[in-house]
């Protein structure tokens, strides 16, 4: 056998990806508006970015990052242990401690690296990592990397939870898994897993990505919407490239945890520190986040419009009290066909396809921001309504990895 071409193999799985309408393509956008995209020479609504509070292009963040550009330069020019940590940075960091009710917070560059890091310091072959199976793909990856056992258990199933800690007893064990599930909306069963991994003395992880800013007091989170403490929920990882409109992530917990992960997590320690800048609008976008409450009421009375609206056209919706609402179609094709059928009516939406959910769960994903106004949400409804898209919503998968 001639030795494999590796650039060909992979030429191949993409021409594959085609044929099964699972190719995913960039799309260049032009130019923004809140809400508004344009690509191409064409103007579209977008639902589908995720600044739920509508605040990426907010005037006081862009000023915040330009005045700290104009002081501090645009590089932070090396790693938090060399000399890239400044006083932004520790700012940011002590705002999220406070906002999320923990002890202490550290900063990653990206929520993938957040997830990696967490894990790969804290676990160890012969630990079990415990997982919700629709976590997003930086979590399963993260345990694949750690050498720890993974175990998925079928979504929400704190019952398979269970189960699957109490398979292992003697191993050091981690459960984790989203707060808001990223493809599907919907919240997880906290405070069961939060008891579960109590009464099992198993570490509880929760990526709040998608309900920082959203849900709790202030919008502090799922956990506190939970009324979930450090105590209960050590491990708390959240993103800055969501709701508050930046980039980047942070892991919030009891001190010694973070000390831990700033002497261990390798994708904390070996690269470049955030911008500065960057972090100047993030604490910004904090600051707003938890004073502008409008902001969480708009995104609520939208989502319940869209959600009543949709249930009286009878779409296919998930159970969702997010901003991430799921119309789920089934095949890819349909999927792909509907957005593409949307794109044509000046709407954005995007087709989630395998392998990012499991076969047979294609689906549009929207999301609705602080930033779309009603007459949005009424024509993505009425647009919708044309498409006779199938009515009930298919039952769970189940079983797919
Ligand atoms: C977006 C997302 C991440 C990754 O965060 P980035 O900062 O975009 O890398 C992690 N977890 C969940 C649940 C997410 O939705």
């Amino acid at each position: 056998m001639p030795r494999p071409d590796l650039l060909q193999r992979l030429a191949v799985q993409t021409a594959e990806r085609e044929r099964a309408s699972l190719r995913r393509r960039l799309h260049t956008i032009d130019r923004v508006d809140g809400p508004w995209l344009e690509s191409g020479n064409r103007r579209l609504l977008s639902f589908c970015g995720n600044d739920y509070l509508g605040l990426a292009q907010h005037p006081q963040l862009v000023a915040a990052l330009l005045r700290a550009a104009g002081e501090e330069g645009v590089g932070s020019t090396s790693a938090h242990l060399i000399c890239g940590h400044r006083h932004v940075h520790a700012a940011l960091e002590e705002a999220l401690a406070a906002w999320t009710g923990r002890e202490r917070a550290l900063l990653f560059s990206t929520g993938y690296m957040a997830n990696l890091g967490v894990l790969q310091a804290l676990l160890a072959r012969g630990d079990v990592c415990v997982q919700d199976k629709l976590n997003h793909a930086c979590l399963l990856d993260g345990a694949r990397l750690s050498g720890a056992e993974l175990k998925r258990y079928p979504h929400a199933d704190v019952n398979a939870a269970a189960r699957q800690l109490a398979a292992r007893p003697d191993a050091a064990a981690l459960l984790a898994t989203d707060g808001v599930f990223s493809m599907d909306g919907d919240v997880a069963p906290l405070r069961e897993l939060a008891q579960l991994c109590a009464h099992e003395r198993a570490t509880l992880m929760v990526d709040d990505a998608h309900g920082l800013g959203v849900f709790g007091t202030r919008g502090a989170g799922s956990l506190d919407a939970a009324k979930l403490g450090q105590h209960d929920v050590p491990l708390l990882m959240a993103t800055l490239g969501k709701a508050l409109g930046c980039s980047g992530a942070f892991v919030a917990g009891p001190a010694a945890l973070i000390e831990g992960l700033v002497q261990f997590a390798r994708p904390y320690i070996y690269t470049t520190a955030m911008p500065p800048a960057l972090a100047a609008a993030a604490l910004e976008a904090v600051q707003l986040a938890q004073s502008e409450t409008w902001r969480r009421e708009k995104l609520a009375a939208l989502i319940t419009r869209f959600r009543r609206g949709a249930a009286e056209l009878g779409l296919p919706l998930a159970p969702s009290p997010s901003a991430i609402q799921p119309l789920l179609l089934g095949g890819a094709d349909a999927a792909l066909a509907a957005a593409q059928a949307l794109e044509r009516h000046g709407l954005l939406v995007t087709a989630i396809r395998p392998p990012t959910v499991p076969a047979g769960q294609a689906r549009l994903r929207i999301t609705l921001s602080a930033a779309h106004e009603e007459a949005h949400v009424d024509r993505l409804l009425a647009v919708l309504e044309t498409l006779h898209l199938p009515s009930a919503p298919r039952a769970p998968g189940g079983d797919h990895v």
